[in-house]
């Protein structure tokens, strides 16, 4: 009789488990896969900054994600498998070494792809990627504008924040090749002001780049369009100076080009 509870007992604390472990994300994944749900890392070597990659975002962003994260799918791969996997979702060779990528093309838009690296905290990484699959909506109107440095700038920025604020990481501690956009947004907040990052982290992750530049524009009197075309085009001086002068009211300089053009 107390062997039968006991084992009905340790039958229940496994379903309880089992149930707490496994939000509903889909199928489970089969016990080759080099994959796992974020919030489902299992006992591998990367579950660990799994764990602290999920809590940095929720303990910042839990009640304004527009998906749940923990149901995000982590893909472990090696130098060569992530290089291979980012040309067979339809890019050239990436410009520069990369640790990570998401692309939200169909199919793949639930996915992040990151390289575990000495030195490089995967926690980071993990976090850097699973913002840019929460942001969709922000990165296509910036991409519709081609504005990719607005979209790289403002995911490293909060990676750093988050990184700083959750993971023991300081913020002058990385050194990603995002620097140049990273201080673009430390100014833009600075004149932004109290409330500028709720803005930021509202519009990347819900409201979308078009909400936001709008919202700059008109609270700063500059265009942030104009600033993001500086920004593209490598010359942070220019942006800079973009978002500290009114921009010429609309018509006024309808003859000009714009900077950078398209
Ligand atoms: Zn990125």
């Amino acid at each position: 009789m107390i062997g039968r509870a006991i084992a009905l007992g340790l039958a229940i604390a496994a379903l309880v488990r089992s149930s707490a472990a496994a939000p509903r994300c889909g199928a489970a994944p089969p016990a080759d896969a080099r994959w796992f749900y974020l919030g489902v890392p299992g006992e591998g070597r990367s579950a660990v900054a799994a764990q602290r990659a999920l809590r940095a975002v929720l303990a910042a962003f839990d009640d304004v994600l527009p998906r749940e994260p923990a149901c995000l799918k982590v893909e472990i791969l090696d130098d060569g498998g992530l290089t291979d996997r980012y040309r067979r979702l339809g890019r050239r060779r990436p410009d520069a070494a990369i640790v990570g990528f998401h692309n939200p093309k169909l199919g793949a838009d639930g996915t992040v792809f990151v390289v575990p690296q000495p030195g490089q905290g995967l926690d980071v990484v993990i976090v850097h990627e699973v913002l840019h699959a929460l942001s969709h909506r922000f990165s296509q109107e910036a991409g519709r504008r081609r504005l990719s440095h607005l979209v790289e700038g403002a995911t490293e920025l909060l990676t750093r924040s988050l990184a700083a604020a959750s993971l023991g990481v300081a913020k002058d501690a990385f050194k990603t090749g995002y620097g140049p956009y990273v201080r673009f947004y430390d100014a833009l907040l600075s004149r932004l002001g109290d409330g500028g990052l709720a803005l930021l982290g509202a519009c990347y992750l819900t409201r979308g780049y078009d909400a936001f530049e709008r919202e700059v524009d008109e609270r700063l009197g500059v265009s942030l369009r104009d600033a993001g075309r500086a920004l593209e085009a490598d010359d942070l001086p220019r942006a800079l100076q973009r978002i500290s002068v009114r921009a010429e009211p609309a018509g006024a300089s309808a003859a000009t080009p714009g900077a950078g053009g398209e």
